[in-house]
C-alpha cells in the first residue's frame, strides 16, 4: 500500500514528490506517462521562474527536478494511470494503463491541462516561435511590438488587455461580431485604444521565417483576406483539461468539477474527497504558471502527510 501516488510528472507532480519524501512519507511513487518535466519542457526559454537567471530553456528548467526528488526516495513508475477510484475503506485504487492496479492511502493529482489548438497552417511549425498560448510566459518577449490575439472568449479578451499594456498594439481576431466574454471586459477592450478589433475573421495562415514569425493573414467571412505583420500570434480558444483520470466507469467524476472541468480545489489543494487533492493546471482558477504549479504540490503534499498520519496513527 502506498502512501501517496502521485499522478503526473510536471512541476506541480514534481513538487508534491519532493514534499512527501522530504516530509517523511516512506512508501510514495509518482505515475508518468512519459518523461517527468511536463509541458513546460516545450518552451525554448523561461524569464519567469524566481531566482533563475540568464537563457535556460523549459528543459534546462526542469532537468534536476527528478534526481532531487530520488534524493529523498520518490520511486517513479513510468506508466499511465487510465483510473482512480476509491474503495468502500476509502483507500484509493490506481489503475494502470498495463491492467495493474496499485492502493493508496492519498493520492495527488497533477495530470496538466493543454490549450486547444485553432487549426490554421504554421499555427504547429511556429509554436514556440512566434505562436504562443501563453501572455504570462512570452508576452514580454515582445515589448513595444505589434502582437495578435485569437479568439472571442474571457481568455481571449483578458489576456489581450494585458498584452495592451506590454505591447505597442494588440489586433484581436475574431470570427463573429459579438463576444463570448463578460460585457465589461467587452467594454474595456472596446475602450483600449491600442488594441484594435479585427472581426468575421479567422486566422488563413501563420507566416515567417528561420527567426520566427513575421506576420498573420486573416480571412474575412466575405473571402476577402488581410495581412497583418507581427512577430507574435497569441492563441485562446479554449482549454482541454487532463481530467480523464477522475472519470469513473459511470461516467462521473470521483470528485467536484466545475463546467469547464477543472477539479474544484480549496486554497489546501484538498477536492470534495477526503485525501484526494488536485495541483497545477488542472485545478480551478490556476495561474498556469510553473511558479504556481510548483506551489500546489508542495501544499498537497503537507496536507497529504497531515491526512495519512492521522488515518494510521489516529
Ligand atoms: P504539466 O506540466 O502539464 O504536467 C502534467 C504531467 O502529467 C505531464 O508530464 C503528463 O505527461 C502527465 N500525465 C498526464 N496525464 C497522465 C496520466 N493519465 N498518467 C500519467 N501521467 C500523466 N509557465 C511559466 O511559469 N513560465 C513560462 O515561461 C511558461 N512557458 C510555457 C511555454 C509553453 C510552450 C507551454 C506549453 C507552457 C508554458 N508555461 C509556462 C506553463 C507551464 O508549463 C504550466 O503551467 C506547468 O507546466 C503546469 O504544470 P503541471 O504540473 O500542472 O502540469
Ligand atoms: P471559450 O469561452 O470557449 O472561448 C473560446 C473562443 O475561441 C470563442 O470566442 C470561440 O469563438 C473562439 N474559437 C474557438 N475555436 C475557434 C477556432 N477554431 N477558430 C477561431 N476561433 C475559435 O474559452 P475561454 O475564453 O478559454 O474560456 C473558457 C471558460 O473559462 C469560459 O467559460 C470563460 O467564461 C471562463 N473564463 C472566465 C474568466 C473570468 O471569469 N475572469 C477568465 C477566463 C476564462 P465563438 O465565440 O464564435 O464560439
Amino acid at each position: 500500500m502506498l502512501d501517496c501516488a502521485i499522478i503526473g510528472g510536471g512541476p506541480a507532480g514534481l513538487t508534491a514528490g519532493l514534499y512527501t519524501t522530504r516530509g517523511g512519507m516512506e512508501n510514495v511513487t509518482m505515475f508518468e506517462k512519459g518523461m517527468p518535466g511536463g509541458q513546460i519542457t516545450q518552451s525554448s526559454e523561461i524569464e519567469n521562474y524566481p531566482g533563475v537567471t540568464g537563457d535556460i530553456t523549459g528543459m534546462d528548467l526542469m532537468m534536476p527536478w527528478p534526481e532531487q526528488c530520488q534524493k529523498f526516495g520518490l520511486k517513479h513508475d513510468m506508466i499511465e494511470v487510465s483510473r482512480v477510484t476509491r474503495n468502500k475503506e476509502g483507500v484509493f485504487v490506481i489503475h494502470k494503463a498495463d491492467g495493474s492496479s496499485e492502493e493508496a492511502l492519498s493520492v495527488i493529482v497533477g495530470t496538466g491541462s493543454a490549450p486547444k489548438r485553432v487549426g490554421f497552417p504554421g499555427e504547429d511549425e511556429f509554436f514556440g516561435r512566434g505562436v504562443s498560448t501563453c501572455a504570462t510566459c512570452d508576452g514580454f518577449f515582445y515589448k513595444g511590438k505589434e502582437v495578435a490575439v485569437i479568439g472571442g472568449g474571457d481568455t481571449a479578451l483578458e489576456e489581450a488587455l494585458y498584452l495592451a499594456k506590454i505591447c505597442s498594439k494588440v489586433y484581436l481576431v475574431h470570427r463573429r461580431e459579438q463576444f463570448r466574454s463578460a460585457p465589461n471586459t467587452v467594454e474595456r477592450v472596446k475602450n483600449k485604444e491600442n488594441i484594435e478589433l479585427v472581426l468575421n475573421a479567422v486566422p488563413d495562415e501563420v507566416y515567417g521565417d528561420a527567426m520566427g514569425v513575421t506576420g498573420l493573414r486573416v480571412k474575412f467571412n466575405d473571402g476577402t483576406t488581410r495581412d497583418i505583420e507581427v512577430p507574435g500570434v497569441f492563441t485562446f480558444v479554449g482549454n482541454n483539461v487532463n481530467n480523464q483520470v477522475l472519470r469513473q466507469a459511470d461516467g462521473s467524476f470521483l470528485c467536484d468539477v466545475n463546467e469547464w472541468g477543472e477539479v474544484v480545489v480549496d486554497i489546501s489543494m484538498n477536492t470534495s474527497v477526503p485525501g484526494l487533492y488536485a495541483v497545477g493546471d488542472m485545478r480551478i482558477a490556476a495561474p498556469k504558471q510553473v511558479v504556481s504549479a510548483a506551489g500546489d504540490g508542495a501544499v498537497a503534499a503537507l496536507q497529504a502527510i497531515s491526512y495519512v498520519d492521522e488515518k494510521v496513527n489516529g
